[in-house]
């Protein structure tokens, strides 16, 4: 016979990478609801509730609007396979790795992708994609990553949206590493298909991708020679079981549900502008930190994002062992740098419940320390007492 002993389960951890983020008490809470049949009248109240606060945060009044089951790559393939046909143009703007992912997922659609690409660290002009669709009339879609979380800059969006309408294309935002963290009106800003993730700014497990999708993309959808190659992913299908009937499609993961609707109603009893503001007080509070400590970040100034922060560091230092060090002796999670920024930076996500001001001071000091072990001279406490003036002017 084996022994059989009591496992303790998963050390708990301060999750402050590039997502998952920690979930929040009330949410693992609600995961623990009876889970009930996919198609019981009781269930769908919870899916139109869910629905309705999703449109909140998503700030449309679009009808199409749910969540995939799946992580945000999931949400990233339904835009995708649903939009695209074979044949199809798409115009990606590439500032980072998911900008990669999306052009590699269009390739598998068999669409034509033209990557229009900044520098890890910029973003991309609004004449550049003007420029793009002059040279290709013949887009369908033109996609961008809202934050690139490779490198933390938030891509600007304004204008961009009445340039795509006037050449009669679609326009596509990832904004999983942004929904519920900074402002994104996606009505206002004339976005046709936007998909998110539960696990970063939504304080939930990963697992589900809300979706949104506008009237104008739906016909357009709905005018496909081929059906979606996806059969899981197919947005007709989805509408016709969360939406607009009550027809079977796929079982629905009940608990995660549960999981997403307390999130929601998490972030709608603290409303969505103080949620704006607290992402940005504490990652103002962050880098206002690790500059002090003498540190650089990799996003240009003007575009880094309030949920992800890409810090460099300092030359010579193994940025996955301070990585490491932060993991094993604080249990703080903290993310590894992509690309021309492998082993030279990490990555510091404050999104959704890890968003506190508690984890910015935890994360600073245990980084002081971690640094002065490994050798860096850095002036005692700098990087908090910045940190504490910016709170201090906030609060
Ligand atoms: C995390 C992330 C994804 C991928 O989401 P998964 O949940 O890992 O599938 C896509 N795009 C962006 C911008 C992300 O930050």
């Amino acid at each position: 016979m084996t022994n059989i002993t009591v496992d303790p389960g998963p050390t708990p951890k301060t999750l402050l990478g590039p997502g998952p983020s920690n979930v929040h008490p009330r949410v693992y809470k609600a995961m623990t609801s009876p889970v009930l049949s996919h198609m019981d009248p009781e269930f769908w109240d919870i899916m139109d509730e869910t629905v309705d606060l999703l449109r909140e945060v998503f700030q449309t009044s679009n009808g199409l609007t749910l969540p995939i089951s799946g992580t945000g790559s999931a949400g990233m393939e339904a835009a995708l396979y649903n939009a695209l046909e074979p044949g199809d143009t798409i115009l990606v703007g590439v500032t980072g790795f998911f900008g990669s992912r999306i052009v590699d997922i269009a390739e598998r659609c068999d669409a034509k992708a033209i990557n229009i690409s900044s520098d890890w660290g910029e973003t991309i002009e609004p004449e550049r994609i003007e420029e793009a669709l002059n040279k290709h009339p013949d887009t369908k879609v033109v996609a961008l990553v809202h934050c690139e979380t490779s490198t933390g800059i938030l891509q600007p969006l304004e204008e961009i949206g009445e340039i795509v309408r006037a050449h009669d294309a679609l326009f596509l935002i990832d904004a999983v590493a942004s929904l519920g963290g900074q402002d994104l009106p996606v009505d206002r800003l004339g976005i046709d298909i936007c998909y998110s993730g539960s696990q970063k700014c939504l304080s939930c497990p990963p697992g589900l991708a809300p979706i949104t999708m506008s009237q104008r993309a739906i016909e357009i959808v709905k005018n496909r020679t081929n059906p979606s190659r996806s059969w899981y992913l197919d947005l007709s299908m989805l509408d016709e079981y969360w939406i607009s009937a009550r027809k079977y499609h796929h079982t629905a993961p009940v608990s995660m549900i549960y999981a997403l609707r307390e999130s929601l109603r998490i972030l709608a009893e603290e409303g969505l502008e103080h949620s704006f503001s607290r992402h940005h007080t504490n990652a103002e509070a962050l880098r206002a930190g690790v500059l002090a400590m003498g540190l650089d970040l990799i996003a240009n100034d003007k575009v880094q994002s309030d949920t992800v922060n890409g810090i460099r560091m300092p030359d010579g230092v193994d940025a996955d062992q301070v990585r490491m060090a932060l993991l094993n002796d604080y249990k703080i999670e903290t993310g590894g740098g992509m690309g021309p920024f492998k082993g030279k930076a990490i990555r510091i996500g404050l999104m959704g419940y890890s968003s506190q001001q508690a984890n910015v001071l935890a994360v600073l000091s245990a980084l002081e320390a971690v640094l002065t072990n490994l050798g860096v001279e850095m002036p005692g406490s700098a990087g908090v007492s910045a940190a504490n003036l910016v709170f201090n002017e906030q609060y």
